[in-house]
């Protein structure tokens, strides 16, 4: 079989751990697989990066940033390709740059236009393990480039998908994907499998386990996912296609996100081609805009409140501060202190009680709602981040996640 890993920060944290991701590397060689293997960079260090950056400027040059964070997932790669090789397994480490895996221009964020085969399927015949440097690419031009937080799952996807691989596993420090972030709710539960599409609406609310765009890619090639731990060898969770046992869960998880900002303009003219005037200018300064809501007033004004990632915050504030002088809008206003919670599940789609039991929940604990948004199989609800464990905890207690899962057939 073609394998491709993927070990995240914490499991490649120190040369201990080098050295334990190593010797699972090994047993699977010599089971006579091959194998591709992604590795991020070790535990905190590209926050480490990062924060140097920033305390030279707050808004560094972006192209150097990703030259600079693109560092960590160097060194960690290199390091396992020595343990490797110390252990005597042929190895070989790669960057993005050496495989090559392009990507778009969009620094900080860039996505993966193309990735190379041949250098990798030479390693493999020759009987390397090949080791490659996740998170990272290269523009046309040669540029380095990073794929944004969590990158390196979307480089193992894929990879996995361009090699045609028969298993990606992501290994990382906890068994798999559970109902709900298990360092959060203790209770939670892990899934034994998910279909992509909850998995995907999971990430993109904020379940980091998986990052958002490997899942989409997953999806899109059909690669075979298992999340798992790199501390043991417990059965993970599969990621698939859905099948008719999945459907019939009504919630499958709870997750959250805190990493989002609010801005409202409020008093914006009603009039068409403002919201264009308004989200145009966001949308070109690479910006993505989550949730918006607008509400018309009576007198022909209207407010609009959406929400941006708490990275983009100042910036999207800025542009949009010009654009409603420019409009003559009334007041601008932003808040960083929100979260988004979610309720995620294939069974929403047939079963309308789903959202009423979620808002009741919230009320009940005395949990203002400040915006919702609601998708086929997800309902969104932005709440004061400092609500955002126990609304956690709360749904996942009223949906009764902790236990067997939950049947459509048993609310009828
Ligand atoms: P890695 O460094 O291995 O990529 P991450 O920190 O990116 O690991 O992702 C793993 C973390 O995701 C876990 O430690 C856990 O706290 C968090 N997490 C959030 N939601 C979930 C969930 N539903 N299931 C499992 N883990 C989750
Ligand atoms: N090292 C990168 C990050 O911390 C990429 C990754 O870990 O997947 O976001
Ligand atoms: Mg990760």
């Amino acid at each position: 079989m073609l394998i491709v890993q993927k070990y995240g920060g914490t499991s490649v944290a120190n040369l201990e751990r080098i050295k334990n991701v190593a010797s699972r590397i090994a047993k699977y060689k010599d089971e006579g697989h091959d194998l591709v293997v992604v590795v991020s960079a070790m535990a905190g260090e590209t926050d480490r990066l990062i924060n140097l950056a920033r305390q030279i400027t707050e808004n560094p040059p972006l192209r150097e940033l990703d030259l600079l964070v693109s560092t960590g997932e160097q060194v960690s790669s290199a390091l396992l390709s020595i343990t490797l090789q110390s252990m005597g397994y042929p190895a070989i480490a790669l960057l993005g740059f050496q495989v090559p895996i392009y990507t778009t221009e969009l620094f900080t964020k860039a996505k993966i236009k193309e990735v190379g085969k041949k250098k990798i399927k030479e390693e493999l015949s020759r009987g390397k393990i090949v080791v490659v440097a996740g998170f990272q690419g290269i523009t046309e031009s040669g540029d380095i480039t990073t794929l944004g937080r969590g990158g390196s799952d979307t480089t193992a996807v894929a990879l996995a998908a361009a090699l045609k691989a028969d298993l990606c596993e992501i290994y990382t420090d906890v068994e798999g994907v559970y109902t709900a972030d298990p360092r959060i709710v203790p209770q939670a539960r892990k899934l034994k499998k998910i279909s992509y599409e909850e998995m995907l609406e999971m990430a993109s609310a904020g379940a980091k386990v998986l990052e958002m765009r490997s899942v989409e890619l997953a999806m899109i090639y059909k690669v075979p996912l298992v999340v798992r731990s790199s501390f043991n060898n417990a059965e993970g969770t599969l990621i698939t296609e859905e099948d008719e046992e999945m459907e019939k869960v009504l919630v499958s998880g709870v997750t959250y996100n805190r990493n989002e900002a609010r801005i409202s303009v409020y008093g914006v003219p009603d009039r068409p081609g403002l919201a264009a005037k308004l989200f145009g200018p966001i949308g070109e300064a690479g910006i993505i805009v989550d949730m918006i809501i607008q509400t018309a007033r009576p007198e022909g004004i209207a407010d609009m409140t959406f929400t941006v990632p708490k990275t983009d915050f100042r910036k999207a504030m800025e542009i949009v501060k010009n654009i409603a002088r420019e409009i003559k809008a009334e007041k601008v206003e932003g808040d960083e202190n929100i979260a988004k919670v979610s309720i995620i599940g294939a069974g929403m789609k047939t079963h309308p009680g789903v959202a009423k039991k979620m808002f009741e929940t919230l009320a009940r604990h005395g949990i203002n709602i400040m915006m919702i948004s609601t998708s086929e199989i997800k309902i969104s609800c932005v709440i004061e981040e400092k609500y955002t464990e126990l609304a956690v905890r709360a749904l996942h207690e009223a949906f009764n996640l902790g236990e067997a899962p939950f049947f459509v057939e048993e609310e009828r």
